[in-house]
């Protein structure tokens, strides 16, 4: 179905002039601006009454629309470029609606045309803390450098008691358009305002505080709480933490990100901790009750039964790393390590030539046994 006849939209007669045009506008957007008229066809209607308007009241765009009709208009400009070059502020300034960024909002559902002031970045704090920290949970106070909303302007960017004007450079619209006359037409491109970051508004007078950005650098100081069980990577999202957004946009996220720091005595593994503890012969060979540490910072008792050999592991549930939901924990694994004694008393020589001997002895019975084992077998 072919679009409507942009004079019929207006309901105004082909010569009509560029007054008797606004005017005919005017009447039309009062019933069916969005903010007065709720409906969805009046939105429509809105909508299909700005665009013949923005064709009309331009003399280039109503000549090609004279000339060649709807095609004219479709085939050189797109949808938001005949918005963009169209004057709506005066006429809605006059009506007493929103700004213009409402009027972009409903041309094109909003952010196409103007740039919204921006959400605050997030920021990033690197903290190293030790395996007793992680396992008991701690608060630390993070320093950090970022940008705030400025006190003196409350965030506007302008001097108290002065405001925001429409951008000189851009008229409002946040792009400045080009228009490019070659032998196969005119072209317009557009590009965003450098005078107003494509916001469409600017300060009249600057803050003096700020210089009209309306955020300032400075140092926050702020108290953390580290969870029990955390692990190198883990990353604490503290929200509205970041940096302030522009002028009233929400501020950005701090993240604190977690390094463990290695241990001297325990390695970690998962929510499990390793340790490694030396362990004489007799204790190997008898059996003991050792005391070892704990990341608690008091001391545990594994029971080394006789026997034992060097590099035997020893698990005492329970007593590794909290978990990070608060419920229950990891394990502790103890390995024993038998150490060969490398200086000895008189008394211990003693005792370890005559166990030599035993052995010894031992193993020549065993020998003996084997070898008569064997003779028998051929007798
Ligand atoms: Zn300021
Ligand atoms: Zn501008």
């Amino acid at each position: 179905m072919g679009k409507k006849d942009y004079y019929e939209i207006l309901g105004v007669s082909r010569d009509a002039s560029q007054a008797e045009i606004k005017k005919a506008y005017r009447r039309l957007a009062l019933k069916y601006h969005p903010d007065r008229n709720k409906s969805k066809e009046a939105e429509e209607k809105f909508k299909e009454i700005s665009e013949a308007y923005a064709v009309l009241s331009d003399p280039e765009k109503r000549r090609l629309y004279d000339m060649y009709g709807h095609a004219g208009i479709d085939e050189r400009y797109s949808q938001e470029d005949i918005f963009r070059s169209a004057r709506f502020e005066d006429i809605f300034a006059d009506l007493g609606f929103g700004s213009i960024d409402r009027i972009f909002d409903i041309f094109f559902g909003g952010g196409a045309a103007r740039r919204a002031p921006a959400r605050g970045a997030d920021l990033r704090f690197d903290m190293e803390i030790t395996l007793e920290e992680a396992a008991k949970g701690a608060e630390k106070v993070v320093s950090y450098r970022r940008l705030e909303t400025c006190e003196r302007c409350g965030g506007s960017g302008a001097e108290p008691g002065s405001g925001r004007i429409t951008c000189p450079a851009c008229g409002g619209r946040g792009s400045v358009g080009f228009t490019q006359r070659t032998p196969f037409g005119t072209y317009s491109t557009f590009t965003t305002c450098t005078r107003c970051g494509g916001e469409g508004s600017v300060v009249s007078n600057p803050c003096r505080e700020c210089g009209g950005a309306g955020r300032v650098e400075k140092v926050r100081r702020l108290s953390v709480k580290i969870p029990p069980g955390v692990d190198s990577g883990a990353r604490l999202r503290l929200a509205g933490e970041g940096e302030a957004g522009e002028r009233g946009a929400p501020p950005g996220d701090l993240y604190i990100v977690i390094h463990v720091r290695e241990h001297e005595t325990f390695k970690r593994v998962g929510n499990d901790l390793y340790i490694e503890v030396p362990i004489t012969f007799s204790q190997a060979a008898l059996g003991a009750e050792i005391e070892v540490p704990t990341i608690d910072g008091d001391s545990a008792t594994v029971k080394i039964p006789s026997g034992t050999q060097t590099g035997e592991t020893f698990r005492l549930r329970g007593r590794g790393m909290p978990l990070l939901n608060g419920y229950g924990r990891g394990d502790m694994v103890v390995k024993v390590v038998v150490r060969t004694p490398t200086k000895l008393s008189k008394e211990e020589r003693e005792l370890f030539e005559r166990l030599a001997e035993l052995e010894k002895a031992r193993e020549k019975g065993i020998f003996q046994r084997i070898a008569e084992e064997v003779r028998g077998a051929f007798r």
